[in-house]
């Protein structure tokens, strides 16, 4: 009877993590993933012989504290290896933040709509989710997060910039934002699309951990550079943070495989940042294609962009599948579409001409 096996009662509310799907196949059409902001380009050949070359030493436990990697980030960033964590993915060390400093009842505040991880992992440590609505322009509502402050609150996100919906947080928004946050609230600037990020004024994360003593910042390499399948992120913020975050990983989370693929992508960063910018240029071309048809859309800062499709969300996903394009959707809200090549971006461009709005 594995009906009376006592599961913690949050698990029944606990949502899944919804992955993007991969895209329908349809005859004539080549299929494309736009919904889970990968980088469409395949490893750089330097990064594939370094992986291949690990994949030799598979039969050992990884460094478990990603030394050569937290070594090259603390070079690459000017801070000393006690503020920085590693982790599986940003998720995993978003979690591992929540783990060190989230106890059952505690408050997490982050905007709405952003990364649906944070929920999740919010409720998984027993914390209580305060979700503050985005404003108008689908960005962060700053001063409404701030009144939403009590003496409950241990954690706040700012995703800049926010998934789905594109938006940049301004270093001046942030630091009024910091006037009125308590200093023994951690503040976690959740950085896993500021390589894709042209805004001149957009916070800056790095330099904010030198100012604040309770910012830290979360940054990844699934995105921009593109090992999303090795699962490898990590955490630069106040040592005592750190220090917590890195024992509540699980224990050689991080593959000795994914750590010698990320020291090589700092070392090969110029060419993996070139590759930004064209996908910044495939962004900044498919807005203003959208513009010039009459769709409405923000200015994106990320490797997505968002169409705030309210009702007609899951009718515009049904055209795209129907040629083969995979988005995301937020069934009533809109869709997130990842911008990868230009092929499946002309094809939406085609559906949005004749779509209802
Ligand atoms: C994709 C994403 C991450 C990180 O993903 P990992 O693959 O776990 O590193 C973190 N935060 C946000 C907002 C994201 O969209």
């Amino acid at each position: 009877m594995s009906d009376a096996i006592r599961i913690r009662p949050h698990m029944d509310a606990l949502p899944t993590y919804k992955a993007g799907k991969k895209a329908d196949a349809v005859a004539g059409f080549e299929a494309f993933k736009l919904s889970s902001n990968e980088n469409p380009m395949p490893p750089l050949p330097g990064i594939l012989d370094v992986i291949t070359a690990a994949a030799l030493d598979i039969n050992r436990y990884p460094d478990p504290l990603s030394t050569q990697l937290t070594l090259a980030l603390a070079r690459r960033f000017d801070v000393p290896i006690e503020m920085i964590a590693t982790g599986t993915g940003s998720v995993g060390v978003c979690q591992q933040i929540v783990q060190a400093v989230v106890d059952a009842g505690d408050e997490v505040i982050y905007a709405w709509r952003s990364f649906e991880a944070y929920p999740i992992i919010t409720l998984i440590a027993g914390g209580t989710s305060v979700q503050v609505p985005l404003n108008d322009e689908f960005g962060h509502d700053l001063s409404a997060m701030a009144d939403a402050i009590t003496p409950a609150t241990r954690l706040i996100f700012v995703c800049t910039p926010n998934n789905p919906t594109g938006t940049s947080v301004s270093q001046v928004e942030f630091e009024a934002f910091m006037t009125r946050v308590p200093h023994d609230v951690l503040v976690v600037v959740d950085e896993a699309y500021v390589e894709f990020n042209r805004d001149p004024d957009a916070v800056d994360g790095m330099a904010c951990i030198q100012k604040y003593p309770n910012v830290g910042v979360l940054r990844t390499f699934s995105k921009a550079y593109g090992l999303a399948a090795l699962r490898i992120g990590f955490f630069i913020g106040p040592e005592r943070v750190a220090q917590a975050v890195r024992k509540t990983a699980v224990p050689f989370g991080v593959s000795n495989i994914a750590q010698a693929a990320a020291v090589a992508s700092l070392d090969l960063e110029p060419e993996l940042l070139s590759r930004v910018t064209d996908i910044v240029a495939t962004r900044e071309w498919f807005e203003n294609e959208l513009r010039a048809i009459g769709v409405h859309v923000g200015n994106s800062q990320a490797n997505f962009v968002w169409l705030a499709l309210g009702p007609a969300t899951d009718e515009f996903v049904v055209a795209c599948n129907a040629k083969a394009v995979a988005v995301r959707p937020f069934s009533g809200e809109g869709v997130r579409i990842s911008i990868g090549e230009r092929e499946p971006l002309e094809r939406i461009i085609e559906i949005l001409k004749t779509f209802p709005r």
